[in-house]
């Protein structure tokens, strides 16, 4: 299997980046029973190249370019097959308290790489989805001083939560989940660089309290998943201080970049937060999951989340971290292994020469974008997503030049050798080339820019040929 695995890396870039299966291909060549007899391992294997495979899209492939990526990495993979070995459950710290204390101290490294102040402590969580509902959790139980968690939200003030209108689908997902109800979860408008707009998010605040809302959190954006724009953390941050409001930050992606010196400037303000989530998951080459969930108040959280049955209680409850009481789940993956493995494999260094490396990479196309005419940048690039579109007819807003940007988008990807992704800006379809796989080249990149524009220019000579 790990010869397997090996061969995978060395032939991934053969395989179509986007999968090429139709609905229904995988699922209709598998029998409607399970087997009622065990089956060889080789003939298990056999059916996952030729079943499994084709219906896989290779998320490690240096041509992917979706999304965010969800690196791995060797040190990450091994560090998960211990685990799997392993097969721990690390509810509490007596179910394997090298778990809870390698947890413990890979949360200390993190927030040291990336220069949370020393209150913040952290936790792993499956995904920065996740990490988010426990931060509003808390903060709906901080603000009605654990009623919610004890009588319901029978009978309360009506909550407002905050976030811009490019904030991740997540938040809304979790404002629903804790009945606190979508129509008051408030977006608030963008600047023209897709950043929240401070004065915006004040009036809306002012006005919620007018009329007897009781504004409960925002959630700021650093790194948004549309454009990787960052919220202003300082100004919101004084907002949300000066009003008593929870301050949760929203760094899944571009998180992992704050361990660049030259980055750090984007954490200023961050003595505001609350709390603050980044995906090691993303762009930290540490396979998915391991979401980092950092909070200032451990007592609030664990208030917010603690049970006690009898069965679980232990002599040790008062000097060590049982995780079950840091959020959702009580059952828990041993994923500090992992990251431990990436952290000192790599070492800082070695992560922020990866890091930087994509960061310069990602500068280079979006400056070789902005050099052709029939090219437009949409947004400001701060990390390494680059939003462009193809407009060869020099217009704004057309609905053709959006046409024209989807079949782009459907044909690069339909070709196997790419995988890029889309948002909508300002009404414009918008490409969306994100420099960030673990073993991305430059020479990955141009190869790629050379094809985009390859296929742009084909799109084009088959319509003026209409
Ligand atoms: C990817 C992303 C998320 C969601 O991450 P999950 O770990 O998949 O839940 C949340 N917020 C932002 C800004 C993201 O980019």
């Amino acid at each position: 299997m790990i010869d397997k695995i090996a061969e995978y890396f060395e032939n991934i870039e053969n395989f179509p980046v986007m999968s090429q299966a139709s609905p229904g291909d995988i699922f209709n060549n598998l029998p409607n029973t399970a087997p009622s007899s065990g089956v060889d391992f080789e003939e298990i294997i056999k059916d996952f190249d030729n079943i499994i495979m084709p219906g896989i899209t290779h998320w490690q492939s240096p041509n992917f370019h979706a999304y965010f990526p969800a690196n791995n990495s060797y040190p990450s993979i091994l560090g998960e097959l211990l685990t799997s070995a392993l097969g721990l459950q690390c509810m509490i710290w007596q179910t394997s308290p090298s778990a809870a204390e390698l947890e413990e101290k890979v949360m200390i490294w993190l927030a040291g790489m990336i220069g949370l102040p020393k209150e913040f402590v952290g936790t792993i969580q499956d995904t920065a989805s996740t990490a988010t509902l426990c931060s509003l959790l808390t903060a709906r139980e901080f603000y009605s001083h654990g009623e919610v968690n004890s009588d319901g939200l029978f009978n309360k003030k009506v909550y407002r939560i905050y976030c811009s209108t490019e904030a991740h689908s997540s938040i809304e997902k979790a404002v629903k989940i804790m009945g606190i109800g979508k129509k008051n979860l408030i977006k608030i408008p963008v600047d023209s660089n897709f950043s929240m707009i401070p004065s915006a998010l004040e009036d809306a605040i002012v006005n919620d309290l007018r009329k007897g809302y009781k504004p409960l959190a925002v959630v700021a954006a650093l790194g948004t998943t549309g454009t990787t724009s960052v919220d202003p953390i300082k100004e919101i941050g004084q907002i949300c201080s000066k009003r008593k409001i929870w301050f949760h930050i929203d760094a899944a992606f571009a998180g992992t970049a704050l361990i660049l010196p030259e980055m750090k400037h984007y954490l200023e303000g961050i003595e505001y937060a609350d709390t603050f989530v980044f995906n090691p998951h993303k762009w930290m080459m540490t396979n998915f999951d391991c979401s980092a969930y950092f909070v200032k108040d451990k007592e609030t959280l664990v208030k917010t989340f603690e049970i006690m049955p009898e069965y679980l209680k232990t002599q040790v409850d008062n000097h060590v971290n049982n995780y079950r009481d840091w959020g959702i789940q009580l059952g828990r993956r041993f994923r500090a292994l992992k990251l431990w493995f990436v952290l000192r494999s790599y070492g800082v260094e070695g992560l922020q020469s990866i890091i930087r490396n994509h960061i310069t990479i990602a500068k280079n196309l979006e400056n070789l974008i902005k050099s052709e005419k029939d090219f437009e940048i949409l947004a400001p690039v701060l990390f390494n997503t680059i939003c462009f579109r193809y407009n060869p007819y020099f217009e704004e807003n057309d609905e053709k030049i959006n046409k024209i940007n989807e079949l782009l988008l459907d044909r690069l990807n339909k070709s196997g050798k790419i995988y890029l992704s889309h948002t909508k800006l300002n009404g414009k379809y918008t490409l969306r080339f994100v420099v960030a796989q673990t073993n991305v080249t430059e020479k990955h990149v141009l190869n790629n820019w050379n094809f985009i524009k390859e296929i742009a220019k084909e799109i084009l000579s088959e319509l003026n040929s209409i």
